[in-house]
């Protein structure tokens, strides 16, 4: 066993082609190495994620032939370790409440930071006790990153380099509902899973340097980061969850298993032909190198 991957998936609805794609990927990169691949779902939003939709991205899974070692904990049952490394943040002063409210974080906030995320200005950084004690509203919990470069080599994209304070400012950690953000809870539970290689779609490209300073804030390593090219419409426009026709409820009905792979696996650069395979007849093909850093447009008529 040479490291261990993961799929994270969010029940907030059936899996769509784009989390197939992604976890295809991610599945070959830890088979072709020998490593293990884990299972964690990130249900940490209440309002959006549904028992049925776990229960269907477990099934989902064994359809497609991608089988997995160990299912991490539900991020709905891992409040207590959100919560202790929240604290490990706050005792050493690095994490502030915040009481903006969406208009003033857009009022304030202008230049947007890069990728359309609003760069936060720190206004609430300086608050003193007693300003924080008569607010009358909850406040969301801010932390306070540095002035530094973050550096990291993406298995796809290559070198990415981001100075945090002008790229999205002071983050959110915790909602003002007490609900820990993604950004916490993927460091604390990739970290603490043991993970060393995390694929996922271009779209948290962004994020990552973020979340390689909290895993160094928090003393853990960070582990490799291959993010994916995103399938998107032929427009080019970005497929979303509303797509019906592209979810595995849909597909299912459509064609086999080993057509969706042998089609994926075309569109990747594994395969020469978009030809029915097993996902494990393509270990031996995977390559990194093989993947492109362009999104992929499908077809109108890919069913
Ligand atoms: N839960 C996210 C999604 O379904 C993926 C997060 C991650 O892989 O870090 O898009």
């Amino acid at each position: 066993m040479t490291g261990r991957g993961r799929f994270a998936p969010s029940p907030s609805g059936r899996m769509h082609l784009g989390n197939v794609f992604a976890a295809l990927l991610a599945w070959l990169s830890a088979r072709s190495q020998n490593g293990e691949f884990i299972l964690r779902i990130e249900d940490l939003d209440p309002q959006r994620s549904k028992m049925e939709y776990i229960y269907a991205i477990r099934e989902d899974l064994c359809w497609l032939g991608l089988d997995w070692d160990a299912e991490m904990p539900l991020q709905s049952e891992q409040n207590g370790v959100y919560s202790h490394y929240f604290n490990f943040l706050r005792e050493q002063n690095l994490v502030y409440p915040c009481f903006c409210t969406r208009n003033e974080l857009h009022d304030a906030s202008a230049p947007h930071g890069t990728d359309g995320q609003l760069l936060y200005s720190g206004r609430c950084r300086n608050l003193t006790e007693e300003e924080r004690r008569n607010m009358t509203r909850k406040g969301a919990w801010r932390v306070c990153v540095p002035a530094d470069e973050v550096t990291f080599t993406d298995g796809v994209y290559g070198e990415v380099s981001e100075r945090l304070d002008s790229a999205c400012g002071d983050f959110i950690i915790r909602r003002s509902d007490g609900v820990f953000a993604y950004q916490l809870a993927v460091v604390c539970d990739d970290a603490l899973g043991g993970i060393t290689e995390v694929v996922r779609g271009v779209d948290l490209l962004s994020s990552t340097p973020r979340q390689i300073w909290l895993y160094k804030t928090l003393g853990f390593t960070p582990p490799n980061f291959c993010h994916v090219p995103l399938l998107v419409a032929p427009d080019g426009r970005r497929l979303s969850k509303r797509e019906k026709d592209l979810d595995l409820g849909h597909l299912r009905q459509t064609m086999s298993a080993e057509k969706l792979i042998g089609k994926l696996a075309y569109l990747a650069g594994l395969t020469e032909k978009p030809e029915a395979i097993a996902a494990k007849e393509l270990i031996g093909a995977f390559a990194w190198g093989k993947i492109s850093r362009e999104n992929i447009p499908i077809s109108d008529n890919f069913c």
